[in-house]
């Protein structure tokens, strides 16, 4: 197909997905022109993800949209935002097919109506190197209360949602190892890796109850080590409190993994916050109403770094300080 066939395909697969937004002109203006909620802020965020880094050529379309996606939603999250609107730049090498950006544009017709967000612009172009997305997502928080990484306080516990170490071990299977994990186990892993789940109906509960919040994307510990820094704080975890899922546990178990390559893997999209133990009964309370498990896994003191205690209360030996995608 040519390339204006490909760009007016791509036209009539996204003015759909930008229906519920009045201001978006059906993708046919320069911009979009939004009005926020009385009594909100706009929070923006942008993450781009790259073939080859934040996802593999042959993962499925679907899944790759949703990736792009949800990485963003993932920061809304963190910040106590409600998401509503985004724009995504594409970069599309010449083996992108029809049948292909059918199915990407599905993905994102089937997240936009999971998280409540509509497409309100971008661009499309072509490119000699790898396929790149980007998108801009934009949501919405009540003025002045949006979840920084500054606040934590020393005397704050440190609360992390989900589980730990899954996407690190999914993309480790699918670069192909370890090896011999029973199916279910091995997709399980997978499908955290290629699709993350924003914690998007937690991140707003958050805002009247965490001191400081953002999203693991780096790896618990280096991420961490982000809100110690800006709120010039010291952070304690005890390893052996980190939530793992039971797939993780049976290839730790096996010696497919360790503790410090869990806590030290990129891609989690969990929430991690730091709240006054005042606060522990109205933070248990959340898990129930949001389905989202959430653990204390250590605290807040005075001083700089994240020191990470193994069981035996010895620090535990870091394999890398986390992910750098290079
Ligand atoms: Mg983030």
């Amino acid at each position: 197909m040519t390339r204006r066939g490909e760009f007016e395909l791509i036209a009539k697969l996204f003015a759909p997905l930008s229906k519920r937004e009045p201001g978006a002109f059906a993708l046919t203006d320069d911009a979009a022109a939004l009005k926020p909620k009385p009594g909100h802020d706009i929070v923006l965020t942008t993450d781009a993800i790259v073939e080859g880094v934040h996802f593999l050529r042959d993962d499925p379309p679907e899944t790759i949209a949703r990736k792009a996606l949800r990485v963003n939603l993932s920061d809304l999250a963190a910040k106590g935002a409600t998401p509503r609107a985004y724009l995504l730049t594409a970069a599309f090498p010449s083996w992108i097919s029809d049948d292909w950006l059918e199915a990407f544009a599905a993905g994102l017709k089937a997240d936009q109506k999971t998280f409540g967000v509509t497409l309100v612009g971008g661009d499309t172009v072509a490119t000699p190197g790898p396929l790149t997305l980007n998108v801009a997502a934009i949501g919405e928080v009540p003025s002045g209360k949006m979840l920084r990484r500054a606040g934590a306080e020393p005397g704050d516990d440190v609360w992390v949602s989900g589980t730990i170490g899954d996407a690190a071990l999914g993309l480790a299977l699918l670069k192909g190892g370890p090896a011999s994990l029973p199916e279910k186990t091995r997709s399980a892993l997978i499908a955290r890796y290629r699709v993350p789940e924003p914690r998007a109906s937690l991140g707003p509960l958050l805002l009247a109850i965490a001191h400081a919040c953002l999203d693991i994307s780096d790896g618990l510990a280096a991420d961490l080590g982000h809100i110690g820094e800006v709120s010039k704080v010291a952070i304690e975890i005890q390893a052996g409190d980190v939530p793992l899922s039971p797939a993780a546990r049976t290839v730790l178990a096996a010696g497919g993994t360790t503790l410090s390559d869990l806590l030290t893997g990129g891609d989690d999209y969990e929430l991690a916050f730091t709240a006054p133990a005042s606060s522990r009964t109205r933070i248990e309370a959340l898990a129930p109403k949001t389905k989202v498990p959430l653990t204390r896994i250590g605290s807040v003191a005075k001083g700089r770094g994240v020191r990470i205690l193994a069981p035996g209360g010895e620090a535990l030996p870091l394999s890398r300080a986390g992910y750098t995608h290079f």
